[in-house]
């Protein structure tokens, strides 16, 4: 059995023009223009290439885009006091800080000092709660774009083994409610999981959000299952390549996304759908 591949640029244009209609609409009612802030502090190369990413989808959208990079010196202090500036910057509907931050800042601190309203990354605590009732305005872009590709191929959810690997509090932690939202039987496993094998073969969707190149092999996936790939990781040669060994479970799985254009381009076309949703709830 050879997997459909679900693709993440298809997927995030059709996102992302669905946004750009919206946000024609919304700027023709009320003359505001959407606006994203994003803050990068040092000289982060993967971190420098996803802000660039950002600030051209903004573009596209037409949305005003603020970017400040500070350089690898800047005080927490000095961080916190630009976001309070962007909070109160009503041309700044959306604050989004490029992590990782240097040693030295608490990256807790700094998340939560961006007003919830603007937090279109939704990682303060408040917006974390908002997530786990299922009463949210925004989601974290990547476990929502993840949720966008499974409805894109109209794959239901409910009473589905589902798997995720990987618990942080950016992609494992949320992927995992919004498939319990959808009615999904949710497992996490994580570095301490024993036996992690039988459990991934059990799984009728397995989301790998690990950080291990090829870490899912054929053997542990289940023959039809939809398999989702968020690892970004790097091969010797410097090519961008998932967590999953791509061709052989290619071979089994039912669906796949692939590494780049799968999950990727999804995650800011989420982000796009927050910064449109942030100005809105800026004349609620
Ligand atoms: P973290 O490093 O924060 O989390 C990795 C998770 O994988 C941890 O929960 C860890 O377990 C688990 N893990 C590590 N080793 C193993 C193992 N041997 N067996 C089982 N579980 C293991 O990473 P992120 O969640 O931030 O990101 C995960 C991947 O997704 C990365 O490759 C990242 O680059 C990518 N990413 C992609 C995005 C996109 O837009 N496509 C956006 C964000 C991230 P434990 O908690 O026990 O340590």
């Amino acid at each position: 059995m050879s997997a459909k591949i679900i693709s993440g640029k298809e997927v995030s244009a059709q996102v992302k023009e669905r946004v750009k209609a919206e946000a024609d609409i919304f700027t023709a009612k009320t003359g505001i223009v959407p606006g994203l802030a994003v803050i990068i502090v040092g000289e982060d190369p993967a971190s420098q290439i996803y802000v660039r990413n950002k600030h051209k989808s903004c573009a596209e959208m037409g949305f005003k885009s603020f970017q400040y990079a500070l350089p690898e010196t800047t005080s927490e202090s000095e961080l916190l006091e630009l976001i309070d500036k962007l909070n109160n910057d009503k041309d700044v509907h959306g604050i989004l800080v490029q992590m990782p931050l240097p040693k030295g800042i608490n990256e807790n601190a700094v998340i939560n000092a961006i007003n919830p309203k603007k937090d279109v990354d939704a990682f303060h605590p408040e917006n974390v709660g908002h997530i786990m009732i299922g009463d949210y305005s925004f989601l974290p872009g990547t476990p929502a774009g993840v949720m966008e590709l499974l409805a894109s191929e109209n794959i239901d959810i409910s009473g589905k083994k589902c798997v995720v690997i990987g618990r942080s509090n950016i992609v494992g932690k949320p992927m995992a409610m919004l498939l319990l939202h959808k009615h999904g039987t949710v497992t996490i496993c994580h570095s301490r999981t024993k036996d992690l094998p039988s459990i991934t073969r059990e799984a009728d969707i397995l989301v790998a959000a690990i950080g291990k190149l090829g870490f899912v092999t054929a053997d542990m996936v289940k023959e039809g299952a939809v398999v989702i790939d968020v690892g970004i990781n790097r091969t010797p040669e410097g090519k961008v390549r998932g967590d999953v060994d791509y061709e052989a479970v290619a071979g089994k799985a039912g669906y796949i996304t692939p590494v780049p254009g799968g999950v990727g381009p999804m995650t800011i076309a989420m982000l796009m759908q927050n910064t449109l949703t942030a100005a809105k709830l800026s004349i609620e």
